[in-house]
């Protein structure tokens, strides 16, 4: 066998080995001189067929595809690209659409072994190979819409987390902080207060004989002025600065930052008048409940020994019982044993 055939088919079993399929085109006659024949047959077209399919090569190619070809081939063409390579979708017999790559350059070009036109040198023949690329393109495809899936379930276990968070740290009925959350919070805001030798103050609100509430309009009636006193004190209380909290059944705590005895005396007393003005409607007929709450007042003091944020809730709890003492709808002052009632504030 001649040196020139062995090395043909040492080529065409290298091509078949590689899944490759060899194609070339005269530029200058612009005719197909190897046709992708292997492409051809993948794609269901009979040899007799391919002939014409071949005239028409770019009906084969899909629609969103054939401008990036035209502009692969033309990249090179015009020099812009060293090597011609694009990868497209052609559609088979049957009307599926298969992916294939093809890498090719122009061979013949003036003192070179191949490239595109440089210098003005252009060379006669367009020469590369087509091969199939279906199966990593489809797994490409599963792993984007893998990641998609992924990327929306991520964002929406994010909105779970952050819908769990606000349920953990508030309380279902009125929206305030809960219990748990008034405890966390209100333990760093009084080592604050500490390290900065600055006052911090505590209110608890116990509403005035709510049980009969219950008893007599029902329990949801009894939820109804539980909120309008919630909201009472949300109002009442300087947004991203105080702490509201639901402390238990109809007991509320604010813890106020920056803030001395007289001044969240001050404040607990005006909360308590409007609380005692409240109409809540508690039913759809129309009637309307009169309430009132009693209060104890505690104040971190800059002098004097320090005290801790469950040492606080324990003294304004302590004042909340003597106001109840007091005969209700009445604010106390933590100390105001020690100081003869001076800081009580009676009932209007
Ligand atoms: P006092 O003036 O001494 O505080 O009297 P009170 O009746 O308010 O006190 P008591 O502790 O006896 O009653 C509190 C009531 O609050 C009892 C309980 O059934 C009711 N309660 C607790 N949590 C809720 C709630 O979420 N909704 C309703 N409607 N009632 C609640
Ligand atoms: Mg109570
Ligand atoms: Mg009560």
């Amino acid at each position: 066998m001649r040196e020139e055939d062995l090395n043909k088919e040492r080529l065409e079993l290298a091509l078949e080995a590689a899944g490759l399929d060899l194609w070339e085109n005269d530029l200058v006659t612009g005719k197909v001189t190897r046709k992708a024949t292997k492409t051809f047959l993948e794609l269901g077209f009979t040899e007799a067929e391919t002939a014409s399919v071949v005239q028409d090569i770019y009906s084969l190619f899909h629609p969103d595809d054939v401008e990036r070809v035209q502009q692969a081939v033309n990249d090179h063409l015009s020099g812009v690209t060293p090597q011609y390579r694009c990868e497209f979708r052609l559609r088979a017999k049957s009307g599926a659409w298969i992916w294939f790559a093809n890498y090719g350059r122009i061979m013949d070009g003036h003192g070179q072994s191949g490239g595109p036109a440089q210098g003005g040198a252009r060379g006669r023949r367009f020469i590369g190979v087509t091969f199939n690329i279906d199966d990593r393109k489809r797994r490409e495809d599963e792993i984007a819409q893998v990641n998609r899936q992924l990327t929306e379930q991520n964002r929406l276990l994010q909105q779970l987390n952050a819908a769990l968070e606000r349920l953990a740290a508030h309380d279902a009925l009125t929206g305030l902080a809960n219990r748990r959350t008034l405890m966390e919070l209100g333990a760093n805001e009084c080592l604050r207060a500490a390290r900065f030798n600055h006052p911090v103050s505590l209110l608890i609100l116990d509403i005035d004989l709510f049980k009969p509430v219950n008893d007599v309009w029902g329990h949801l009636a009894g939820d109804r002025v539980i909120c309008a006193v919630a909201d009472a004190c949300a109002a009442r209380s300087r947004s991203g600065v105080d702490i509201v909290a639901r402390f238990g059944g109809e007991e509320f705590v604010i813890v106020l930052p920056e803030t001395d005895g007289p001044s969240a005396l001050c404040m607990a007393e005006s909360l308590r008048l409007e609380v005692a003005a409240l109409r809540v409607p508690v039913n759809d007929e129309g009637a309307r409940l009169s309430v009132t709450v009693s209060i104890g007042v505690a104040t971190l003091c800059t002098q004097g020994p320090r005290s801790d944020f469950e040492d606080l809730v324990n003294r304004a709890d302590k004042a909340l019982y003597r106001a109840k003492e007091a005969g209700r709808n009445t604010v106390r002052c933590a100390g105001d044993a020690l100081h003869g009632g001076a800081m009580a504030v009676p009932a209007a």
